[in-house]
């Protein structure tokens, strides 16, 4: 299935306290609006998180909003949008719905105690969350079904949002856990119920919306897709997501998300907004270098691209918005048959930690992981511990992966044929005390005399000072060898910081003794003592990045992407066998932490005269610079890029 490929989000949540809603609508102008932004797809609201109606329900007519002034609203959308050449999947709002909230206790998911889920009804919002195991189910099942039938082969898909594993002690819940011996005392098994009603909820209600209609995308939407979607991946058509950098997730968000997702085997969009903040920041307009990185992002790590926006109470279309969306959309369809369809280069694993319990935790190791590789140019994707690793040249095991029997057995089997591991401080360390066979070190516990100086050396020291001391400041494990070798030593401090025993202001000095090992290599393992990525993530020293490049490329010689441009580069190389061709990507805007919320790009950063080389399995042909169409020279996979205005697609025939 291949995604429309540049959506808008149309938020519509609107108070019954405003007058005339849809009073300004006109379906020409609709329509027109979103064509001439080349909008390819809007999805519209059937009911939002007030809990409004936006057709004229013959089920639910106390639930249809109020002032609706055009009570067709959401017929008229779909149809004019259709008419234009544009497709209308329609949004129905799940855990969040303020009206059922109010008039519906019953239905509200309850903690232990007995008070209600998300915030106080004395606090503006309507975040207080639904419980679909109660009465509320019949009500969304019925609502759902009667936008399905009111549609019937118009419907282009459903967007459910607010769909999270909630931890819930309501009645309904408590009888269940009861009846399954579930101790209520237990979190963990509270929310592996949780976890377990969401999925049959996604279950049953994919399978009425597929009564309707076989072929309409289905999404359940809980502002992030990782292991917790996994189980339930089969109810979805595709995956859209949710990250909005200058709303909560950040720049990083998206990269490390959608590397885990674009494994489960459905297709992706990434979905920002047009807010300068978040979701509801009504007259607020991104600056277009920062819309245009996040859209073009996306596109070159071969995901759709969804735009979030608020329509206005009236129902026009706010014509600043959809310039600035124009521009940036411009540009995405110029370019987007090089990435679309296409299948991400990966010669890397990045193995994560996340419970598939809990929505979107990434942890510092990985984030840490995700920021350095990216700018490493490594091309990778990141995989659970379930996955099949055998596709990847290099495995990386961030220290926060706990080690388990059947782990190391698939490690070890890794490595017999031929994988390569880059493991860090407790990474795949089992409850036994024990690492995995292949990794041929001993765990001696924590090291209590920290920090390590790391002597820079041999062919981990490419790039640093030959002899220098360089801090890693987190602790390390104490490793021994049972069969690896050194690949790096380091000195200790003269004394651990603690109580009267201190020096200046932060640590103390190396005490310039005797060197120990600190970085091993074992047949194609390496293995770190530090938390290396977690390091990274705390303050980014860039001799911890150097140190992981260099235990990369002496694991697996040259990486696939080597450029000279700065560490701020975007680097994403996608193949299309179709074609007979690869596509790189090299994107060129840089976030500034200008304010204290959140990070900003104002402009594009120009760079000229960048020398990239790309080593693939097929010999290279032509280099063309796209969508220009200007052949470059190109020489053993290596060329150069004579500027970068943003964003610079380079295709590479073979
Ligand atoms: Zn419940």
């Amino acid at each position: 299935m291949q995604l429309s490929p540049r959506q808008i989000h149309l938020d519509f949540h609107t108070s019954e306290h405003i007058p005339g809603i849809g009073s300004a609508f006109d379906e020409k102008a609709f329509a027109k609006a979103f064509k001439d932004a080349h909008v390819s797809s809007v999805t519209v609201f059937a009911r939002c998180h007030h809990g409004w109606l936006y057709y004229p329900s013959k089920r639910f007519p106390d639930r249809i909003h109020p002032n609706l002034s055009e009570p067709n609203l959401l017929l008229k959308q779909v149809r004019a949008l259709h008419e234009a050449g544009v497709r209308a999947p329609v949004y129905i709002t799940v855990q969040w719905d303020y009206h059922s909230a109010e008039n519906h206790p019953e239905w509200l998911i309850r903690k232990a105690d007995g008070s209600h889920e998300g915030d106080s009804f004395t606090k503006p919002g309507f975040y207080q969350s639904l419980c679909v195991n109660t009465g509320y189910y019949d009500f969304l099942e019925a609502q759902t079904r009667e936008v399905c039938e009111m549609l019937g082969d118009e419907l282009d898909g459903l967007f459910f949002d607010i769909v999270g594993i909630r931890p819930c002690l309501c009645a309904s819940c408590r009888r269940e856990m009861e009846q399954k011996g579930i101790d209520m005392n237990d979190e963990t098994a509270v929310r592996a119920f949780a976890a377990f009603t969401m999925k049959r909820f996604k279950e049953k209600m994919s399978a009425v919306v597929r009564e309707y209609n076989p072929n309409c995308t289905i999404f359940y939407n809980a502002g992030h897709v990782g292991p917790c979607t996994k189980p339930s991946k089969d109810t979805y058509s595709h995956f859209e997501l949710e990250s909005l950098p200058s709303g909560g997730w950040g720049y990083l968000h998206f990269p490390a998300t959608v590397r885990y997702a674009r494994t489960l085997g459905k297709p992706c969009l990434g979905m920002t907004g047009k807010f300068h903040t978040s979701w509801g920041d009504f007259h607020s307009y991104k600056n277009q270098a920062a819309l245009e990185f996040e859209a073009f992002r996306m596109l070159s790590m071969g995901c759709a691209c969804s735009i979030g926006d608020q329509l206005e109470p009236d129902g026009h279309v706010n014509p600043t918005t959809y310039k600035l969306i124009g521009k940036v959309y411009r540009q995405f369809e110029e370019r987007e048959a090089f990435a679309l369809p296409s299948r991400p280069v990966a010669e890397v694993a990045l193995l994560t930690a996340e419970n598939p319990l809990v929505e979107n935790q990434l942890s510092d190791a990985l984030l840490g992981a995700c920021q350095m590789l990216d700018e490493l140019a490594l091309q990778y994707n990141v995989v659970d511990t379930e996955m099949d690793f055998s596709a990847y040249r290099l495995l990386i095991v961030p220290e926060d992966i706990p080690g388990t029997a059947e782990l190391a057995e698939k490690l070890n089997a890794y490595v017999k044929n031929g994988g390569k591991i880059l493991a860090a401080g407790r990474g795949g360390l089992m409850e036994n005390g024990r690492y995995p066979e292949c990794y041929g070190v001993e765990n001696r516990g924590k090291r209590a005399l920290f920090p390590d100086f790391l002597v820079a050396d041999g062919p981990l020291g490419e790039g640093l000072e030959s002899g220098a001391e360089y801090v890693i400041y987190l602790a390390g494990e104490e490793l021994a060898s049972c069969g690896a070798e050194t690949l790096l030593s380091a000195r200790a401090p003269y004394f651990a910081r603690e109580g009267r025993l201190f020096c200046s202001h932060r640590y103390t000095p190396s005490a310039k003794g005797e060197t120990y090992p600190s970085v091993f290599e074992n047949n194609g393992v390496v293995v770190f003592s530090h938390p290396i990525f977690g390091q990274y993530r705390a303050n980014a020293p860039r001799w911890c990045k150097l140190l992981v490049k260099n235990a990369l490329t002496h694991l697996i010689g040259s990486l696939c992407v080597e450029h000279d441009g700065p560490s701020t580069l975007t680097v994403n190389l996608l193949h299309q066998p179709e074609q007979n061709r690869y596509t790189l990507h090299l994107l060129s805007y840089i976030p500034v932490r200008k304010s204290a919320e959140i990070d900003i790009i104002e402009e594009r950063t120009k760079l000229a005269d960048v020398q990239v080389r790309v080593r693939v399995p097929e010999t290279l042909k032509k280099a063309v610079l796209q969508p220009e169409g200007r052949e470059i020279a190109l020489e053993n996979g290596s060329f150069t890029v004579p500027v970068i205005d943003g964003y610079q697609i380079i295709e590479l025939d073979y």
